[in-house]
Parts: structure tokens; C-alpha cells; sequence
């Protein structure tokens, strides 16, 4: 059974969403380059909810998560369809997410979308994360939602591998602090191998976790991309800069 390829795309700036630049290229290029996926589900480090939730609506609304930002930001609309009766009924009648009807898509999802689909002609949908599970929990759903890649949906991952905003410089081009060229390079090292018990039990042990992540809600998208893949399947990059001094953008594709 072939497998849709499945993404992790460290999100960053909202701004990402009007700007053009090497990452928003690098998306652009991998939404011409992947087939055209029959549904959507993203996991954003923005919905966080006590159980997991899935939205279910006919035509999800766009939500504009962040503040201070230009008003250029908050006209962006994404109007793609909901994805209620592909995948969100399916994934309640499993039991693994309980039906929401108020969220929407939050910038984690359309600042992404708005550049690999930029038609938002795919029905899409969003997945909360459980913010009482723990990491293995998570793995562990993931792994039980990998039947959507044999349906040919796509599940976008969107985080941030290092994402610490009290370090952030928000100047465009900003030299990467030491520290988070030193995490990211054994993120990449780690990830290569595809290495799932360093991500699920040992980095959270080492100091430099709690530097690259404060809060966990950016590093939790990796363990879905992770728990929703096989190891054997291939590994490709997508972008690895890392903006703003703190933030890694690396993104990736698997299978
Ligand atoms: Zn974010």
C-alpha cells in the first residue's frame, strides 16, 4: 500500500505568510511537487486542548493567532472547503479525536498552506494536540493515524524544531545564536537516522531541550510527522535556515 508523503514544516513568523523568501520558495516548490492530496489534516502547535479535537466544518475559518503584526496579515484569507466527512467523522468514529466546531485554521496551518497550496482547493482540516498526553502518547497517535496516508491525505505537521521567543531577534536575517546552530545540527543528525527514542525520551532529559523548546507546543508536531512514518520510508529536506536568531525553520518530507 503506497503511503502520501507525510510533512513537517517549522512554521516561524506569521509574516512568512506575505513575504517571499528562501523558505516560502521551498514550499512553493514542494506544493508542485507533491501530488495533489484528496484532504488535509494539520497538526499546529497553535490548537492545544484538553483532549485531541478535530474541526469539523464545511468551510473552516481562517484565525488570525497572533498580535501586532501588519493589518496586511489579517486580510489573508484561506477558503479552502472543511474536511468533515473524509477524515474528521472517520477519525471520531475510531475514537482517536472528539468532534470541535469551533476552531478553524490557525497561522501554524494557512501561513503554510497559503504557499504549498496557494488555490486552497483541498479540503483541509486541523488536529488538536492533547496538551495531557505525553510524548509516547502522542507517537502513539500518530502512528494510528497513518491510515489517512493510505486515503491520500496529506498530514502537515507544523512547528518549529527550535522555537524559543524569548531569544528571538526580530530583524530579518539575524545571525543564529551559537546555541541553536549547535541544537539544530544534531537535530538534523538525529532526524537523518530517523531516530524516534531521542526525540521521544532522551533530548527532553538534556539541558539543550529546554532551550530550544521553553514550552513544548512547537517541538509536538515532529512526534506526529515521527509516530506517522516508518523509518525505512525516504527522508528528504526540505529548508533548514534558522530565523531569527532562535527559530529553526528545518523542514522535511518523509516517504
Ligand atoms: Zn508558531
Amino acid at each position: 500500500m503506497s503511503l502520501f508523503p507525510i510533512l513537517f514544516i517549522g512554521h516561524g513568523s506569521p509574516m512568512n505568510a506575505i513575504h517571499n523568501n528562501h523558505y516560502t520558495q521551498a514550499l512553493q516548490n514542494i506544493g508542485r511537487s507533491l501530488p495533489k492530496p484528496k484532504a488535509i489534516l494539520v497538526i499546529s502547535a497553535h490548537w492545544e486542548s484538553n483532549g485531541t479535537l478535530v474541526h469539523q466544518s464545511d468551510r473552516p475559518r481562517t484565525i488570525y493567532d497572533f498580535g501586532g503584526f501588519p493589518q496586511e496579515l489579517y486580510q489573508i484569507k484561506y477558503p479552502c472547503a472543511g474536511a468533515n466527512q473524509e477524515i474528521a467523522q472517520e477519525l471520531i468514529n475510531r475514537n482517536l479525536a472528539q468532534p470541535d466546531h469551533t476552531w478553524g485554521l490557525d497561522h501554524g496551518a494557512w501561513t503554510v498552506l497559503k504557499h504549498i497550496y496557494p488555490k486552497a482547493d483541498i479540503p483541509c482540516t486541523q488536529l488538536s494536540l492533547d496538551r495531557k498526553k505525553t510524548f509516547s502518547e502522542h507517537l502513539k497517535l500518530a502512528a494510528q493515524l497513518r491510515f489517512l496516508r493510505e486515503k491520500e491525505v496529506l498530514i502537515l505537521c507544523s512547528g518549529n524544531l527550535i522555537h524559543h521567543l524569548g531569544k528571538i531577534t526580530w530583524q530579518e536575517n539575524a545571525t543564529p545564536f551559537d546555541w541553536a546552530v549547535k541544537i539544530d545540527e544534531k537535530i538534523k543528525i538525529e532526524l537523518e537516522q530517523r531516530n524516534i527514542s531521542y526525540f521521544v525520551d532522551t533530548w527532553s532529559k538534556d539541558s539543550s531541550f529546554r532551550m530550544a523548546h521553553p514550552s513544548n507546543e512547537h517541538f509536538l508536531p515532529l512526534l506526529y510527522a515521527l509516530g506517522a512514518s516508518d523509518y525505512q520510508e525516504e527522508y528528504h529536506r526540505i529548508f533548514d535556515e534558522i530565523h531569527h536568531g532562535s527559530i529553526a525553520m528545518r523542514s522535511f518530507m518523509i516517504g
